[in-house]
C-alpha cells in the first residue's frame, strides 16, 4: 500500500497485541475481573514487587487495559502510555504527579471548561497556582516562569476560542527554563497530530472522543514521550536521579495511578481498542466535512464569523498547516446575532443533535457560555471570555448535504 492517507489505518490494524491469546482470538479479549490468583506465595511476592510482569489486582493493571495501552504505544510512538477513566483523569493525573504546593502551572484561561475548573478550584485548594496568560506571546510565557513553575499546559486548539499555539516556540521556551511542556491533543488525533515533533513531553488525551469510536465510553490517555529530563522538577528530582527519563512513568505507575483509582475498565479498553481502527478513517471524513461545512458557513449572512483553522481566512492557518496538516479537527465555532438567536437556531434542528461531547459519529451543536460555562460567575466568565453569541458545532458522518439543509432550515 503506497496510498499515504491509508497508511495509519494499516499500521493500526496490524499492530497486534502484546501476547497471542491462547485461542488465537483475533478481536481483544476482555478480563473482566477485579484480581487475579497465583499459584504460590513467591509467585505473589514477586507479583507485588514487580518483578514477574504478573497482573494483581484491576485498579494497577488489567491485560485488556494494558493491550489497550500497548497498541497506543506502538502506534504513537510514545515510550510510555498511560490509560486511565478519563480525560480529566488523565489531566488531574498528571498535575498529581508533577505540582506540589506552592508550584504554578503557566497556562491560558481558554481551556477545556473542567481543566479551568481544576486549574482555578480544585489544585488552588491544595496550594498549586495557575498562572493564566497568553500563551500566544512568548515573550508573556517566559516572564510568568519562575523557578516554582512546575510545567506549562496548552491544549493544541483551544475550545471554544479556536486559537493555535506555535508549539515549537512554547517548547523551546519551556525547555529554556527546565519545564516541561504538556499539552491536551484530544482536539486532533495523533495521526494528523504528531506531539514530540514540536517538543511536547506529555501529551493528553480524551479518549472518549475520537478513539472511543462514536461516544462509547468515557477514557483518557498519558502518552509519555522521556525526552524531559526531570531532574530539573522540584517533585520529581530525586526520583529521576535514580530511574532516568522514566521518572514521570514510575511516580505514576507506582503510586500516583493507583492511589487516585481512576483505573481505565477493561470493558472500555475493548471498546477504545475498537475504535482506535477506524479513528483515522472517521476522522478524516469528518474533519473534510467541517471544512467544507465551514465554508458554507461562512457565506451566509445570518452568521457574523466562522472559527475553523482550516479556514484559509483563519489567522492561524500557516501555523495549523505545519502543525496538523489538511486535519485541524472536525469541530468549528460560529456566531449568530445573539443568545436568542442561537438558542432559536439549536431549537430547530432536526439532524444535528443537542449534545455535549465531541467527535461523536452524529454532529453535536451546545451553546458554551450557557452550558460548559453557565454556572461560573460573571468575574471567571469575564477570564474564559465565551461570548453569549457563539455556537460549537462538532462535525460528524451524516451526508454533507443533510447537514447543509439542516443548517439553512434552522436558520
Ligand atoms: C472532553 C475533553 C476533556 C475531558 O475529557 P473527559 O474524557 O470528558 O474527561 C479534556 N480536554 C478536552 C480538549 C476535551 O475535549
Amino acid at each position: 500500500m503506497t496510498n499515504k492517507e491509508n497508511r495509519p489505518i494499516t499500521e493500526i490494524l496490524t499492530k497486534s497485541f502484546p501476547q497471542k491469546d491462547i485461542h488465537g482470538s483475533i478481536s481483544m479479549p476482555v478480563y473482566i475481573t477485579a484480581a487475579f490468583e497465583f499459584e504460590t506465595a513467591e509467585e505473589m511476592e514477586d507479583a507485588f514487587l514487580g518483578k514477574n510482569g504478573k497482573h494483581t489486582y484491576t485498579r494497577i493493571s488489567n491485560p485488556t487495559v494494558e493491550a489497550f495501552e500497548a497498541r497506543v504505544q506502538a502506534i504513537s510512538g510514545a515510550k510510555h502510555v498511560m490509560a486511565v477513566a478519563s480525560g480529566m483523569a488523565a489531566i488531574s493525573g498528571v498535575f498529581m504527579t508533577v505540582a506540589s504546593a506552592g508550584s504554578n502551572i503557566v497556562t491560558s484561561p481558554h481551556l477545556f471548561g473542567n481543566t479551568f475548573s481544576l486549574f482555578l478550584f480544585t489544585l488552588k485548594e491544595f496550594g498549586v497556582e495557575a498562572r493564566f496568560c497568553n500563551l500566544l506571546d512568548i515573550k508573556e510565557v517566559e516572564k510568568q516562569i519562575d523557578e516554582n513553575t512546575c510545567a506549562v499546559f496548552t491544549e493544541i486548539i483551544t475550545n471554544p476560542h479556536m486559537e493555535v499555539v506555535d508549539l515549537a516556540a512554547l517548547a523551546e521556551v519551556s525547555h529554556k527554563k527546565g519545564v516541561p511542556l504538556i499539552a491536551d491533543s484530544t482536539i486532533v488525533p495523533w495521526t494528523s497530530f504528531k506531539a514530540p515533533d514540536f517538543g511536547v513531553d506529555l501529551e493528553i488525551i480524551s479518549s472518549t472522543k475520537y478513539i472511543s469510536g462514536g461516544a462509547t465510553s468515557i477514557g483518557g490517555l498519558i502518552l509519555d514521550y522521556q525526552t524531559f529530563d526531570w531532574t530539573q522538577s522540584k517533585r520529581l528530582k530525586s526520583l529521576a536521579e535514580k530511574v532516568g527519563k522514566r521518572a514521570f512513568q514510575v511516580k505514576f505507575r507506582a503510586e500516583i495511578g493507583r492511589n487516585m483509582g481512576a483505573a481505565m475498565a477493561p470493558q472500555t479498553a475493548f471498546l477504545q481498542n475498537l475504535g482506535l481502527e477506524t479513528m483515522d478513517l472517521r476522522f478524516r471524513q469528518a474533519a473534510k466535512t467541517c471544512l467544507e461545512l465551514a465554508l458554507f458557513l461562512k457565506e451566509l449572512p445570518e452568521i457574523k464569523q466562522v472559527n475553523y483553522n482550516g479556514l484559509p481566512s483563519d489567522p492561524f492557518y500557516e501555523r495549523g498547516k505545519k502543525q496538523f496538516g489538511d486535519y485541524p479537527g472536525a469541530m468549528l465555532t460560529f456566531s449568530l446575532e445573539n443568545r436568542a438567536a442561537c438558542f432559536a437556531f439549536i431549537n430547530r434542528l432536526k439532524i444535528i443533535r443537542r449534545a455535549t461531547n465531541l467527535f461523536d459519529n452524529k454532529s453535536l451543536i451546545i451553546h458554551p457560555e450557557s452550558t460548559i460555562y453557565g454556572t461560573l460567575s460573571p468575574e471567571h466568565k469575564k477570564i474564559v471570555e465565551v461570548p453569549d453569541h457563539l455556537l460549537r458545532l462538532s462535525v460528524g458522518l451524516e451526508n454533507i448535504e443533510d447537514l447543509k439543509a439542516d443548517i439553512l432550515q434552522a436558520l
